[in-house]
């Protein structure tokens, strides 16, 4: 078996982390993406491992929102018109996965692979000697007003408690002592003592794919056409060749729906865009992430300044950047600093979101030469290392050391 040879389709943060648990396993592995690696949605995210999300989005209470969010033009939800027929077998299971056993049985999903996530991820960071990209300095939610944050103590924080989350809740000036240089916008908030966050996504990903290379991996820069899987052998087309492997792992992030389709598997993944401004603050500082909870935002302290990360477009993924998004997000900044910051640039990347917030992470049975590793949504960082080393356990038919039922990819059928 370890002389199997192995094609992981797509090189983001997911598919870096599987070549390299693969690779670590004795495998020999080739890695396809049409981009250079890290340059998708791994590319933009606020950059935390967040420890905290334990609960899916699906709740009844959010589905009651959704009108008055979408109707509300600084609300972090959108939907773009010529994507709501995408949407619909979406919403469909969104709607399913509120019910209080699905909604449960979501949560222990989501608590499993929580457990042993951060163990994945010091493994996968001692590996490729990327420590210092990470820093252990937990991370802030912040409330404006006194009403969201009882709301929040009474309900999402009391749950993520039980869910095992390690937090402590926080006044003003407990907040204050922390991170000083915020404006006085908020009346309570929520501090995360075990959150890392790293100082730069995109150097994650090319400092793994450079540990890949320098091991012996291959990484072509090519767009996979088709796919064909066999009896004993997937073959990969591209461009201009075709590649055969033992086995592929598919971990195309957003466009993965596109390639499973090629093998008869329906998986209703939506496009749910994320954007980031980022800033240079001036004289301020930050020491750790800050969300403002009511916004949905994040201002995370990197490498070359703060990115401003946040909101939830439901749009396809090639459509054009929409400034008045990204404009409303500086607005809250703005609030939440004091005072207007510089925009250096601005991004917009998509999500790989599936309906019941849980990823695809595993064998697909009609096709067993064929893995499957996608479908994040809002935690690709955070569950990268953990799904590379599941996907490895798959590949090796080992037991896996999460059970992988609540993933399947034949979950919606
Ligand atoms: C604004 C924002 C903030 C976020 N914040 C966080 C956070 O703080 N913490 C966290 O854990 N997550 C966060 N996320 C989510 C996280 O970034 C994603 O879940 C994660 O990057 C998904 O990784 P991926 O490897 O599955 O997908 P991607 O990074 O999109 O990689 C998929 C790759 O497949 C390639 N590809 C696609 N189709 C083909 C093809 N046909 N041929 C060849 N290559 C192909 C693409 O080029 C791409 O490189 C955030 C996301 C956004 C947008």
């Amino acid at each position: 078996m370890p002389n199997s040879h192995i094609g992981v389709l797509g090189a983001g943060v997911v598919g870096l982390a599987t070549a390299l648990s693969l690779q670590k396993a004795g495998y020999k592995v080739t890695l396809i993406d049409k981009e250079a690696p890290g340059m998708g949605a791994s590319f933009g995210n606020a950059g935390l491992f967040a420890d905290y999300a334990r609960v899916p989005f699906t709740k009844f209470s959010i589905m009651r929102k959704l009108p008055e969010m979408l109707l509300d033009k600084t609300s972090p939800l959108s939907v773009k018109g010529n994507y709501l027929p995408s949407l619909m077998p979406y919403g469909w299971e969104f709607f399913k996965a509120c019910f209080r056993d699905r909604y449960e049985y979501g949560k222990a999903a989501l608590k499993s692979l929580q457990n042993i996530s951060p163990q994945a991820d010091q493994e996968l960071l001692s590996l490729t000697q990327t420590q210092d990209l990470v820093r252990s300095k937990g991370c802030l939610g912040l409330f404006a007003t006194e009403e969201g944050f009882a709301s929040a103590r009474n309900g999402d924080l009391q749950e993520r408690r039980e869910q095992g989350t390690n937090l402590e809740l926080l006044n003003p000036r407990q907040i204050r002592d922390l991170e000083p240089d915020l404006a006085d916008f908020y009346a309570g908030g929520v501090f995360y003592p075990d959150t890392r966050f790293t100082v730069s996504p995109v150097e994650l990903s090319r400092r793994y794919a450079r540990h890949f290379t320098e091991h012996g991996g291959v990484i072509l820069c090519d767009k996979v056409q088709t796919l064909l899987s066999g009896a004993r052998e997937v073959k990969v087309r591209l461009s201009d060749s075709t590649l055969k492997f033992d086995q592929v792992v598919v971990c195309t992030g957003v466009f993965s729906k596109e390639i499973l389709q090629l093998l008869g598997v329906r998986i209703p993944l939506v496009s749910e865009r994320g954007y980031h401004l980022m800033l240079n603050i001036g004289t301020k500082s930050l020491t750790r992430p800050v969300g403002w909870l009511d916004k949905a935002i994040f201002l995370t302290p990197m490498a070359g300044g703060v990115r401003l990360a946040g909101s939830a477009e439901f749009a396809f993924a090639d459509a054009p950047l929409n400034q008045a998004h990204a404009n409303t997000m500086l607005t809250h900044a703005t609030t939440m600093l004091g005072r207007a910051p510089q925009i250096q640039s601005t991004w917009v990347g998509s999500r790989p979101s599936t309906p019941d917030s849980l990823p695809v992470i595993g064998k697909l049975l009609r096709h067993p030469r064929v893995k499957v590793a996608f479908g994040h949504g809002h935690l690709g960082l955070t569950f990268a290392a953990l799904t590379g080393k599941l996907i490895t356990e798959c590949v090796q038919d080992k037991a896996t050391s999460v059970d992988l039922q609540p993933f399947s990819a034949t979950r919606f059928d």
